[in-house]
């Protein structure tokens, strides 16, 4: 049984202030023993998709930068180029997406390393020999990292149902090459008769695979199955074959993440912020109603433990009227299937199958 140390929001006083959460798990939950004098820490975080307002705030971040500097650790923010053409597919438009989210020194005190260079070809392949894939391809500063913290906003996620301690390590630090890998089941359908021929799904596929002759007809040869054209559709006419498609997808990110770990062995750490909980993920440039209220902060050093206790306590709140829940609103109920129909929990199975943690948790509050 793997330990999550736990944090509510709510406060009534100085020391009960959220930023100082933050600080107090780090110690908590030890964090302090995994960092020796002079390693290089990854902190890997999502920036946002400009036009997105449900991102983790730099504020956060700060806190753990400050904690990894006083116990003598050298602490640079850091993720990779996204597959998908919006602002941080290559490393110039992600630092000034990073930026115009106040992701700068002067707020953040630390630099920002984009972990697979400026194209996205800066990445190590890493051997996994598992049941997917026999290598991963993920962002070399990543890599070359002594400490990887991983720090993830907890909400939904389009493909893998949870965007948590998973989605942000595995896909997150995915090299372009990589993410391709992790997509490569996704292959979306057109509904032609939602279709109305507006073509914003051309204008977003990174690789120029739907016509637009009268309605969309994408090219399944030359679909890599990023999945953008599916958020961007005004009218949902794009929709994808879950059933095989996403448990691929979440079982090559869990091993994904488990190659990211393979030479950090007691030296990954994980916080998942469960704020701000958004039907899709900060990957789509805005933010719809959260699905519940806001619930608190974990830290862990084992990533499925903190996303199953962080799943687990998504569904044990009541919905918020207004959001996309309207089914399954009562405490106990799966929200997160509701969102996007898809069983969550595959990548967690998964992972415990493969010994990269527990799903069995104790939640220490503290
Ligand atoms: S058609 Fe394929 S490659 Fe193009 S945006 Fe859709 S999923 Fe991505
Ligand atoms: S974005 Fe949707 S409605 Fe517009 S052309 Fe593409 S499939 Fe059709």
């Amino acid at each position: 049984m793997s330990e999550v140390y736990f944090a509510k929001v709510g406060a009534s006083k100085h020391n009960e202030r959220l930023p100082n959460k933050v600080r107090q798990l780090f110690d908590k939950a030890g964090f302090n023993d995994l960092i020796t004098e002079k390693d290089m820490v990854a902190l890997k975080l999502h920036f946002g998709e400009p036009g997105n307002t449900t991102f983790l705030r730099p504020q956060f971040t700060r806190q753990i930068v400050d904690k990894v500097k006083e116990y003598g650790g050298k602490p640079f923010l850091t993720d990779a180029n996204t597959l998908y053409t919006g602002q941080r597919s290559n490393a110039v438009d992600h630092l000034n997406a990073a930026a115009l989210h106040g992701f700068l020194p002067a707020v953040v005190d630390a630099p920002i390393i984009i972990a697979d260079g400026l194209t996205g070809r800066d990445f190590v392949e890493v051997d996994v020999d598992l049941k997917h894939l026999k290598t991963v391809k993920f962002g070399a500063a990543a890599y070359h990292a002594d400490v990887i913290g991983a720090i993830s906003h907890f909400k939904c996620h389009v493909v893998g149902g949870i965007g948590g301690a998973i989605k942000n390590l595995g896909m997150g630090l995915g090299s372009r090459a990589g993410k391709q890998q992790m997509h490569s089941d996704t292959k979306p359908i057109v509904e032609g008769e939602k279709c109305i021929g507006c073509g914003t799904c051309a204008k977003w596929c990174p690789e120029d695979a739907i016509d637009i002759p009268d309605k969309a007809i994408i090219n399944q040869d030359k679909c890599i199955g990023c999945g953008e054209c599916l958020i961007q559709c005004p009218t949902k006419a794009i929709n994808v074959r879950w059933d095989a498609s996403s448990k691929n997808m979440q079982e090559k990110m869990v091993e994904y993440t488990y190659g990211v770990m393979k030479n950090k062995k007691d030296k990954t750490f994980f916080y998942n912020f469960l704020l701000d909980i958004t039907p899709d993920c900060d990957c789509v440039p805005w933010s719809g109603k959260q699905i519940v209220p806001d619930i608190g902060i974990m830290a862990s050093t084992d990533p499925i433990a903190i996303d199953q206790a962080s799943a687990d306590l998504v569904n044990q709140q009541t919905a918020n009227p207004g959001s996309k829940i309207k089914t399954n609103v009562n405490p106990g109920d799966d929200k997160i299937h509701e969102v996007h129909n898809i069983d969550w929990d595959l990548q967690l199975k998964y992972g415990e199958e493969i010994g990269l943690g527990s799903r069995q948790y104790k939640i220490i509050e503290i």
